[in-house]
């Protein structure tokens, strides 16, 4: 029986983990969940689930969490915090450790999982992103399992042999064709682009996911990070992986190989794939997704990313090439952009607007430490900050 902690246990992929592992009882305990500031949400799921622990982000409602249990379920212990959520990930008595925090709130605990040597099922690409270089030496020094939940990195994986290790080139692999859906301002007239609200921006046309993963999705900065993801999962470079819009979300990504070989994984657009996937590996189990109808999609289209209408897929491209700090840089100014268009104080197209001079008025440095990694991530978002509440790019 694997014990799994869940970071964000109440979030997109938080729920459908919840779903995969109530159909394998017998295989999967769930040893810890935890949340943000969703109690009522966190305590339902205690009462369905009776995990170990549950972790509050604060102490308040860690606070409102016990009381709340107190009655029903007292042998649930309730922490709170950066510790609380550290603790959980490292527990010795844990084995896969689903990362599925949104941001980079998500990087400390994640990184404790790594440390720890756990299975850890990543979802959290910021994490990644902004600490690509001392993530993956933490995976490799504590012989972590590090499996990519994103479904098209989890695509890639599918894609490549069994065990991989050394460089792609090593195994034959000529380039990574990652797919992106190009969300749902694909076809909006670019004059429109300032005017669309949150809430068509997170209208995703395929997925179901959190508010800050869909505007990511729309900017189509998801798909840069996804890129700078990709280079740290599989050690490559972005020369190495050409980014395909293709509408329908449903080839999720593809390997071609020297002898003309392309590999491509498919399936419906359901996060309950990657994650079964990711849990059972190397085995398989069902996750409770239909069969894909090929009859009913019945046309795949593919289509060279348009760089004017998504500016962010080249920011990323360049932060990825730049290394170091850079793309710690680009997330955080990002995640301030992003909740600034979620509140309205910001237009859509101001997004790449606010990371472009982010980047340009701030050096990267050697991403050697985590200090480094935190200050930088700071650094950026004060910086995001002054120019959005200080810049025409506010929306009155
Ligand atoms: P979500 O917003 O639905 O859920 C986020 C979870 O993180 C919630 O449980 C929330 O309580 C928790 N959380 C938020 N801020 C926190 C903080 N400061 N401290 C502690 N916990 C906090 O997001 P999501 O769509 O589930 O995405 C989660 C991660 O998975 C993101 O990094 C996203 O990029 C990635 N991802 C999501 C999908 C998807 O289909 N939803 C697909 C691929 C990758
Ligand atoms: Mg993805």
């Amino acid at each position: 029986m694997k014990q799994v902690t869940i970071l964000g246990a109440t979030g997109s992929i938080g729920l459908s983990t919840l779903d995969v592992i109530s159909r394998h009882t017998e295989q999967f305990g769930v040893f810890a969940l935890t949340a943000n500031s969703q109690v009522e949400r966190l305590y339902q799921q205690c009462l369905q689930y009776r995990p170990r622990y549950a972790v509050m982000a604060d102490e308040d409602s860690a606070e409102s969490l016990r009381l709340k249990l107190k009655s029903e379920a007292d042998e649930i212990t309730v922490l709170a915090g950066l510790d609380g959520l550290i603790d959980v990930a490292a527990h010795p008595d844990v084995d896969h450790v689903m990362a599925a925090i949104v941001g980079a709130a998500g990087l400390q605990p994640t990184l404790a999982a790594a440390r720890a040597g756990k299975r850890v099922l990543l979802a959290n690409k910021e994490a990644l992103v902004m600490s690509g270089k001392l993530f993956m030496d933490a995976v490799k020094q504590h012989h972590a399992e590090l499996l990519p939940i994103d479904s098209e990195h989890n695509a890639i994986f599918q894609c490549l042999p069994g065990k991989f290790a050394g460089g792609l080139k090593q195994l034959g692999v000529r380039h990574i064709l990652l797919t992106g859906s190009g969300g749902p301002f694909r076809q909006t007239p670019l004059a429109r682009l300032h005017k669309v609200t949150p809430e068509q921006a997170i209208a995703h046309p395929n997925w179901e996911m959190g508010r800050k993963i869909s505007v990511d999705s729309a900017t189509m900065m998801n798909k840069g990070l996804e890129l700078i993801e990709a280079c740290w999962l599989f050690d490559t470079s972005p020369d190495f992986i050409q980014i395909v819009v293709h509408p329908q979300s449903v080839v999720h990504s593809l390997v071609e190989y020297v002898d003309g070989s392309v590999l491509a994984q498919l399936g419906q657009p359901d996060m309950r794939t990657p994650i079964a996937h990711a849990l059972a590996w190397p085995q398989r189990m069902e996750s409770g997704v239909e069969s894909l109808n090929l009859f009913d999609v019945a046309q795949f289209d593919f289509e060279q990313p348009d760089y004017k209408r998504f500016p962010c897929l080249k920011l990323a491209e360049q932060a990825a090439r730049h290394g170091g700090t850079a793309p710690t840089i680009l997330n955080a100014a990002n995640e301030v952009a992003v909740q600034a268009f979620l509140d309205n104080d910001l237009a859509f197209t101001g997004i790449p607007y606010i990371v472009e001079s982010v980047l340009s008025t701030m050096d990267g440095r050697d991403a050697s430490s985590l200090d480094v990694v935190l200050e930088d991530d700071q650094r950026s978002r004060e910086r995001a900050r002054q120019l959005i509440y200080q810049s025409d790019a506010r929306v009155e």
